[in-house]
């Protein structure tokens, strides 16, 4: 398995898209201090999943974008591409060409691809296990890391040899398994922990259960009394339901007596008050007659009092009429003693007498009248 090529764009100083070819045989990359030759081994690093800043030489992992320079402006995002020849399919990948990518914008998401098909960082870490090329595989190293291979400490070369050995897979495994058993032991030390703990409430528990035998025993008698006791009370209840009913059978029977009672009354009571009603009808027109009477009586002084009244004004009339009869046969008297006096008197003294006679003649019909 051979690193054929490597992709840059906005990569730390790499601000144009660069390719660098590897060839067969060795490849070096020379220049001068400070010219992005360390940026290059980053950028293996970076896409083979590197998470540390530090490692990478930065504070924070947006520092891997090109951050620009006075003639350029910053870049938005950054990525990697690593082309690997997979002719001998060292990689579990099923072409002949393996290209890993990874891809970084400063809003801080991450993206990784393989054959330019999006994937998950564990795929690239699972992919590179214990083929030397991991983040911390052999095949990269670093400044500083040629102390750590030639450490005289084995513990610190011992990481080195492992991946080159292969055995890095086996020791996830057994780790994996060590850290599953440890907590199966932890589980277990915990179900001893409560079995104890089951054993110490054992006993008291025992004397519960014991109790309860009994409560349920003495409820189960107590449900018994208790159903005696409602059959009891129920039988009581009927026979006091039947007194009552035959007691109400009764009263309705006297109430059915009051009420045909009550009907006879109320139908007295109505004749009754028919004939109050006829009475004092007849009261009202007896008051009436006696009103009427009472006119009549009044009337009847009234006209009393006027034929008193034409009474007295003929009696007065009769006076005044024989007064003016007597003045009359007084005068007449004068008169006959005149023309006795007067014989020869002739025609004036007959048209006189006669005219005294008429005179005496109404006077008298007058008198007649007033009588
Ligand atoms: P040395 O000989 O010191 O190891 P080198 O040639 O390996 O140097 P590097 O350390 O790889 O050089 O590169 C450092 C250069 O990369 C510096 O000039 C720095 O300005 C530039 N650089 C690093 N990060 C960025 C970035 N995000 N944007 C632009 N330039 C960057």
């Amino acid at each position: 398995m051979r690193l054929k090529k490597l992709e840059l764009y906005g990569f730390k100083s790499f601000a144009q898209r660069t390719e660098i070819i590897l060839n067969e045989g060795i490849t070096a990359i020379v220049g001068p201090n400070g010219s992005g030759k360390s940026n290059i081994g980053d950028a293996v690093r970076w896409v083979l999943g590197e998470q540390s800043a530090r490692t990478l030489r930065g504070t924070s992992m947006q520092d891997v974008i090109f951050n620009g320079t006075e003639k350029r402006k910053p870049l938005s995002y950054c990525e990697v591409s690593l082309v690997f020849d997979n002719e001998d399919r060292a990689l579990p990948l099923d072409y002949a060409e393996v290209m890993v990518t990874r891809r970084l914008y400063r809003t801080g998401e991450s993206e990784y691809y393989l054959n330019r098909a999006s994937c998950r960082l564990k795929d690239v870490v699972d992919l590179f296990r214990d083929t030397g090329i991991g983040k911390e595989g052999y095949s990269i190293i670093g400044q500083g890391r040629i102390d750590e291979i030639l450490s005289p400490k084995g513990e610190d070369r011992r990481l080195v040899f492992e991946e080159a050995a292969g055995i890095v897979k086996f020791r996830a495994r057994k780790e994996e398994a060590d850290r599953k058993l440890a907590h199966t032991l932890d589980n277990m030390s915990r179900v001893d922990d409560i079995l104890d703990e089951l054993n110490r409430r054992l006993e008291p528990l025992e004397e519960q259960a014991k109790n309860a035998r009994v409560y349920l025993e003495l409820s189960e008698e107590l449900k018994h009394l208790d159903l005696n006791l409602f059959l009891i009370r129920s039988d009581r209840m009927e026979a006091k339901l039947r007194d009552l009913d035959s007691e109400l059978q009764s009263m309705r029977a006297v109430l059915e007596q009051a009420d045909q009672t009550l009907q006879e009354k109320a139908e007295k009571r109505d004749a009754l008050q028919g004939e109050i009603a006829a009475l004092e009808e007849k009261i009202s027109d007896a008051h009436q007659a006696a009103m009427d009477g009472m006119e009549a009586l009044h009337q009847a002084r009234d006209a009393a009092r006027a034929v008193e009244d034409r009474r007295a004004r003929r009696a007065e009339n009769r006076e005044r009429t024989q007064a003016e009869t007597a003045a009359a046969e007084q005068r007449l008297a004068e008169l006959e003693r005149l023309f006795a006096e007067s014989e020869s008197g002739g025609g004036e003294r007959d048209r006189l007498i006669r005219e005294k006679e008429e005179t005496l003649a109404a006077a008298q019909r007058a008198e007649e009248e007033a009588r």
